[in-house]
């Protein structure tokens, strides 16, 4: 059967990887989470030094960003797959306010971006990969048969943020949950690299008022337009 990629893009916190993860289940595909490896970017300047005063230093991140190595191992026992910076698991860490605060002082800048566009492109390159986040159909995979574009109301994306870190044990209020989530969706709308766009041929999705099966079932449903029937994995 053949293998194609799927692109999903769309705003922060609208359910991107959890339909990403129920498509990839379905078909047997890879789930890519390509956000967490700008958050990995993120944790790597917190840690060393390179925000200051809230601005990022960008020369001496420039210095050392071929040496950054960002890639996932997938754990059998959770069937999930966890960040990795230089070696070490940053899965839990890259989930934070704290990151989430400062990934996009690293998203914006063209050399961060060109370094993890490749990388997310070789993963890609055989096909079978479910890909989320900002440019994954514009820039990412701009050939890929099938492009999703997610949206859902600022505030009903904040109280499922809010309900998911809470669950995960993290210390956090509603108002900087929704604070951080429309600052971020306007950093990544008006920013000159791979700004969030909607792919001319993305199929639009507001999920808003959708339960996670109704929206699985619409997505499988484009995906079997698109290639013709799969088999479930
Ligand atoms: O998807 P997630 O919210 O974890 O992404 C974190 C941040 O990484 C986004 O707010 C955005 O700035 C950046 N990002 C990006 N391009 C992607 C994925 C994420 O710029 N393809």
């Amino acid at each position: 059967m053949r293998r194609i990629n799927i692109a999903i893009d769309g705003f922060s916190s609208c359910g991107k990887s959890t339909l990403a993860k129920q498509l990839a289940h379905h078909l047997g595909y890879t789930y890519i989470d390509s956000g967490a490896m700008y958050r990995a970017i993120a944790l790597y300047v917190i840690e060393n030094g390179l925000v200051i005063e809230g601005k990022l230093d960008k020369p001496n991140l420039l210095r050392v960003l071929d040496k950054i190595d960002i890639s996932f191992k997938h754990d059998d026992a959770t069937q999930r797959s966890e960040t990795m910076l230089d070696g070490r698991n940053v899965e839990h860490k890259i989930r934070g306010m704290e990151v989430s605060r400062h990934v996009t002082l690293v998203s914006p800048v063209p050399e961060v971006r060109a370094k993890l566009v490749q990388l997310q492109k070789a993963l890609g390159k055989d096909g079978g990969v479910v890909m989320d986040g900002r440019d994954i159909g514009t820039v990412v995979f701009p050939h890929a048969e099938v492009k999703l574009y997610m949206t859902a109301r600022p505030e009903i994306r904040a109280k499922r943020r809010y309900l998911e870190l809470v669950g995960r044990g993290v210390e956090v209020d509603y108002a900087s949950v929704l604070e951080n989530i429309e600052r971020r969706d306007d950093d990544d709308t008006k920013r000159e690299a791979d700004p969030l766009l909607k792919a001319p041929d993305a199929l639009e999705i507001d999920n808003s008022d959708l339960t996670a099966t109704e929206q699985f079932d619409l997505a499988l449903g484009h995906v079997v337009k698109t290639i013709g029937v799969v088999a479930e994995a």
